[in-house]
């Protein structure tokens, strides 16, 4: 007797971490669905999931919060859990514009809930981050950690958390988990996919690449005189490979019975901005070059994971170093100095 093969929704599945996620399903035999309003990406990662697996997926263009979409899709296909990326996620923004994100964040979420519900679908790992813990206290960081996110970003974060606890703790036939992200880097290592900010980046890493690839001028190093080992910030670099995979084991682990688990995903190694800087001028063979500026308004020092709990329950624990991370990031940003080709 064969068994069925799992459906999974992948919301936001053509953004950075949501393609990375397809190939791993794809890879494991799973059916794709992907439902992403491109608000942040591009089609042209659906064609590279696609030529990486050499396997198809299902692509919808539409929007989360399209509650009669949603509805659509679980009655024409049975889907058997749900991965919701699909979000905005920049914390600038979300200072400028704290509406759009609380309507997109939470209205999101809040939607596809609705529908799965009354679909019968009742897993869902939910894409969370380190930020809902604002500054912590102490390092490494630990899910008893107290949360308080200090941005709309982090609250709208913080406020799915406790939605979908709330919701659990009502319904308790619910599989959820919540996977609070560090810091995801890194790209596939086919070069095919990878980070593609639409502006100019926020983040360390997409930073520093566009610097190397001629892009940008300089990178600006936000603060030297953190209480640090060389005065920058530091940070917990996950692969992005790694960070899906843990998204297979949560998957998993929603299988053994009805929960609701928060998990770390990070490496539970902390490294400076200047660290970085070296580890991708080592692997690119460029020099970065780099000014001190001030600091970043709501910067922690210092943020890591304490990843004993996603090691422990879920069996996984991150495989690839920061050296892997900026050589893939390479690949990807030296073939697509661009990013993908625009429409
Ligand atoms: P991304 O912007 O590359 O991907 C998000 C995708 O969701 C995009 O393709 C976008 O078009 C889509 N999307 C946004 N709103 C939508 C909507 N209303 N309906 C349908 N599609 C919509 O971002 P990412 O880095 O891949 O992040 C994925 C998730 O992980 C987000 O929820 C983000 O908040 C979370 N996260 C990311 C990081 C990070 O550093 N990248 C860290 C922690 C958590
Ligand atoms: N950073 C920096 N210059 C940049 C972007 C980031 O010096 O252009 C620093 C930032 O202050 C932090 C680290 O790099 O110490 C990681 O920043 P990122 O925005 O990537 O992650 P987050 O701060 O959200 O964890």
């Amino acid at each position: 007797m064969t068994t069925k093969a799992e459906t999974v929704l992948v919301t936001g599945g053509a953004g950075y971490i949501g393609s990375h996620m397809c190939v791993e399903l794809l890879q494991s035999d799973r059916q794709v669905i992907v439902l992403d309003n491109l608000c942040n990406s591009s089609a042209a990662s659906i064609d590279a999931i696609q030529r990486i697996t050499q396997k198809q997926l299902s692509f919808v263009e539409g929007d989360v919060r399209d509650s009669d979409l949603l509805a659509r899709l679980f009655a024409q296909n049975e889907i058997d859990a749900v991965l919701h990326f699909a979000g905005l996620k920049a914390v600038g923004e979300s200072v400028a514009q704290p509406i759009k994100y609380y309507d997109n964040n939470l209205n999101g979420t809040l939607r596809l809930v609705e529908v799965m519900s009354a679909a019968q679908c009742k897993t869902l790992v939910f894409s969370s981050s380190a930020t809902v813990y604002g500054i912590p206290d102490s390092v490494p960081i630990d899910e008893s950690t107290v949360t308080g996110a200090i941005n709309p970003y982090g609250r709208s974060k913080l406020m799915v958390e406790e939605l979908l606890t709330d919701l659990y703790e009502a319904d308790p036939s619910w599989r959820i988990s919540l996977l609070r992200y560090f810091n995801p880097v890194g790209a596939h290592a086919s070069g095919e996919i990878g980070e593609d900010p639409n502006d100019i980046p926020n983040n360390l890493l997409p930073y520093i690449s566009q610097v190397a690839v001629g892009r940008l001028e300089k990178l600006n190093v936000f603060g030297n005189d953190y209480d640090t080992p060389d005065g920058t910030g530091v940070r917990d670099y996950i692969h992005v490979v790694d960070l899906v995979k843990g998204h297979l084991k949560a998957l998993e682990y929603l299988a053994k019975g009805p929960k609701l688990a928060i998990h770390n995903l990070g490496t539970g190694n902390g490294y400076s901005v200047m660290e970085a800087i070296k580890a991708f001028e080592k692997c690119s063979g460029t020099t970065i070059p780099y000014e001190i500026a001030s600091r970043r308004l709501g910067d922690a020092a210092v943020s890591f994971a304490d990843p004993t709990k996603a090691n422990t329950e879920l069996g996984w624990q991150a495989q690839f170093d920061l050296d892997r991370m900026c050589e893939d990031v390479w690949r990807w940003q030296s073939t697509h100095p661009t990013g993908y080709p625009k429409a």
